[in-house]
């Protein structure tokens, strides 16, 4: 990885447990970032990215599910069918 500084390099190229010594986003600048792969165990869909992206797809899917598990109750609570 260290031979293509400079590179811009898709998501597609990346390996798990590759370093990306740059990895540049909207909000900051991350270094030295392993490649990482992650599936939800409620529904089996996977990722593979940065740590910190994988967190994000984590939290995302707990979030989805807990609602998902919880929408009858919320619909009977708000009066609804
Ligand atoms: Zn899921």
């Amino acid at each position: 990885m260290t031979d293509r500084v400079g590179e811009l390099i898709q998501a597609g190229e990346l390996d798990i447990g590759d370093i990306v010594p740059i990895v540049i986003t909207r909000t900051g600048i991350q270094y030295d970032c392993e490649i990482v792969q992650v599936s939800c165990p409620a529904c089996g869909e996977t990722f593979k990215g940065t740590k910190r992206d994988a967190g994000g797809f984590i939290a995302g899917h707990q979030a989805y599910h807990e609602f998902e598990n919880v929408q009858d109750l919320m619909i009977k609570s708000m009066g609804g069918i």
